[in-house]
């Protein structure tokens, strides 16, 4: 059916993609995608090629245009970013906007998110998480941000660059101390997938050990502050020691 289809595509192995994603490309009216030159040479991988429409952060509202025209002519577009879920740290969620105002269809096809796939593969047992996605690159204001997070009760997920990661971590001891457990999950999907958990304490030293421990694109976590109730608890504890030594 004519609709605007949010489809996300792998963040690195190729085939991290679903069966009814690579039939829509198939059957898709056009494409419209951040970057040209990436989704052709996707589409490329599986033999396919489509009429693409460059669709990224600074002409949002133009393409929307586009793209509603063709809905209008009861086309079938899909939508689609670099890597992984459109509209996650990703241009989409414009587009999306403006094709729900004017009366149309979104249907999204699910896959492949740089978030999911780490948090699915990190461990920690916090039962809730809170999506942070990229963080400001001047230290003052990073360091601003994440103060505002020391007291989540929740898993917390940062994307970071390459080149930025030792500083990031760095800032994050400096914020959260040493204790809390942080892990570095590089390259997922990928040949050099690493996912590295420990303390804050010990990351900059493991990220410094090896240069090759810094390459690639990253998904940090960091566990979340402890429930209150466990503060309590632990209070209520070391009261009852106290009271039991009373005279
Ligand atoms: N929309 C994407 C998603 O659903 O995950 C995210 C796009 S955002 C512009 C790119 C960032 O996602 C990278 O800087 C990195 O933090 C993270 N990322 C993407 N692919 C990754 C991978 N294979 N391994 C680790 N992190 C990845």
């Amino acid at each position: 059916v004519s609709a605007l289809y949010v489809l996300a595509t792998p963040i690195g192995n190729v085939c991290d993609i679903s069966l009814r994603g690579l039939h829509l490309l198939g059957i898709a009216d056009a494409v419209a995608c951040e970057d040209t030159r990436n989704t052709s040479q996707l589409l490329q991988r599986y033999g396919l090629s489509r009429p693409l429409l460059a669709t990224h952060e600074h002409n949002e509202r133009e393409a929307a245009d586009k793209i509603i025209e063709r809905l209008r002519a009861g086309q079938r577009v899909a939508l689609v970013s670099d890597a992984g879920t459109p509209a996650i740290s990703d241009p989409g969620a414009k587009v999306v906007d403006a094709v729900r105002a004017a009366g149309f269809r979104v249907i999204p096809l699910p896959g492949a998110s740089a978030a999911i796939t780490a948090l699915s593969a990190a461990g920690l047992t916090d039962a809730r998480f809170h999506f942070v996605g990229f963080l400001p690159s001047k230290t003052r204001q990073r360091e601003t941000a994440l103060q505002e997070l020391t007291a989540v009760q929740a898993a917390l997920v940062f994307y970071e660059a390459p080149h930025r990661i030792v500083e990031t971590v760095q800032s994050m001891l400096q914020v959260f101390g040493p204790q809390r457990q942080v892990v570095l999950a590089r390259e997922l999907t990928k040949l050099f997938e690493d996912i590295h958990r420990c303390p804050l304490g010990e990351a900059p030293a493991w990220l410094e050990q090896d240069a090759n421990r810094q390459r690639g694109e990253f998904v940090v976590l960091l566990e979340g502050a402890p429930p209150a109730g466990d503060e309590d608890a632990e209070g209520e504890r070391v009261l009852r020691i106290l009271l039991e030594e009373l005279p």
